[in-house]
């Protein structure tokens, strides 16, 4: 695909397959883009990022030593090659870390097993798992200590599901949606509670919430919702504007369940909705003649790739940015002290 970013006014210069060059030829016209606000970064990630920035950067002094990280820091395809490219060793799991070597778990968490793996070989671990995903392994220890059956509401698969169900994984049933919740059988349906991802749609974990209380009333839930404010709030805030919009673009990657979700969102309000890794990744018939565009990122996406996004668009042709702002974010995370220099 030829990316959007490379033809400037739709004037570019580049050999490109004549087709494509009228497909984006097309769509070329003044339009105005809508920002939601908040977007892009949360707290547990850019506590993450700074994580493995001062390790490599404790690495880089010293001048040896490898820093590996523990499956995707975050869900973004652009910070995980950049971390590459500084050094960085991405690996599944601690099989691929060598005894005594510092390893990094990343922002979604892991099971009691793979901390007992790591004490076992004697790893330097760096925990940089959001304080918010830490919250719920809480929550998990304690309702499994007192008998319940927990329901954690969650996506098969996801690493942050992964790790809450090692904290009793014969106590934890995930359900993974209304329907799901409507056929659960527990051994004792008086000693129930739920959790969630964190990373969930709001709609419809209450959705998934209602149905299993439905089917438990003594159905007991966290002390706060898990669904956490990051996610909240950039789903809002797309929600928000979205009969504003002709089409919207959310950046971030596939396997980002916050991102998905807010494209869900948007769709849900009846507005054409695609997730985008980046500019490259638009494609003519998105946009179409659509006037006014939703931009939004997820919570692992960059800021730089919102404005590479906006930078593209204005090769299209002139544009206005008005940001939309529906929540003023103030939590940060202070990096784990394992991270500091020994
Ligand atoms: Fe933490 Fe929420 Fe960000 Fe996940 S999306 S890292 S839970 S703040």
């Amino acid at each position: 695909m030829v990316a959007l970013a490379a033809m400037p006014g739709c004037r570019a210069a580049v050999p490109v397959v004549e087709p494509v060059l009228d497909a984006w030829a097309a769509v070329c016209g003044a339009r105005r883009i809508l920002l939601a606000s908040p977007r892009s970064l949360c707290a547990g990630v850019e506590r993450v990022i700074r994580t493995v920035d001062m390790l490599l950067d404790q690495r880089n002094r010293a001048g040896n030593g490898l820093v590996y990280v523990r499956k995707q820091i975050v869900h973004n395809a652009h910070v995980v090659k950049g971390f590459e490219q500084r050094g960085a060793v991405f690996v599944e799991e601690l099989d691929q870390v060598p005894d005594g070597a510092a390893v990094a778990f990343s922002a979604h968490g892991v099971s009691p097993a793979v901390r007992a793996e790591a004490a076992r070989r004697g790893l330097r671990v760096v925990d940089a798992t959001c304080p918010l995903v830490t919250k719920v392994h809480s929550e998990a220890r304690r309702f499994a200590a007192r008998g319940d059956t927990i329901m954690l509401i969650g996506h098969a698969g996801h690493e942050e599901t992964e790790g809450i169900l090692g904290e009793a994984p014969d106590r934890t049933v995930l359900v993974e949606s209304a329907a799901g919740a409507a056929v659960l059988e527990v051994a004792d349906p008086g000693r129930v509670s739920y959790l969630t991802q964190t990373t969930l749609a709001v709609d419809e974990t209450t959705e998934v919430t209602a149905a299993l209380r439905r089917r438990f009333p003594a159905l007991e839930g966290p002390g706060s919702e898990d669904v956490c404010y990051a996610t909240t709030n950039r789903q809002h805030a797309v929600a928000r504007v979205a009969g504003r919009w002709d089409v919207v673009l959310v950046i971030g990657s596939t396997n980002s369940s916050n991102s998905v979700r807010m494209v869900e969102v948007a769709r849900r309000a009846g507005i054409p909705a695609h997730l985008v890794e980046d500019a490259a990744a638009i494609r003519p018939d998105w946009i179409g003649k659509a006037v006014t565009l939703g931009l939004s990122a997820g919570a692992s996406a960059p800021p730089v790739l919102v404005n590479e996004v906006i930078a593209a668009l204005q090769g299209l042709g002139p544009v206005t940015v008005t940001e939309h702002t529906t929540a003023v974010e103030t939590v940060s995370f202070a990096p784990p002290v394992t991270a500091r220099p020994r």
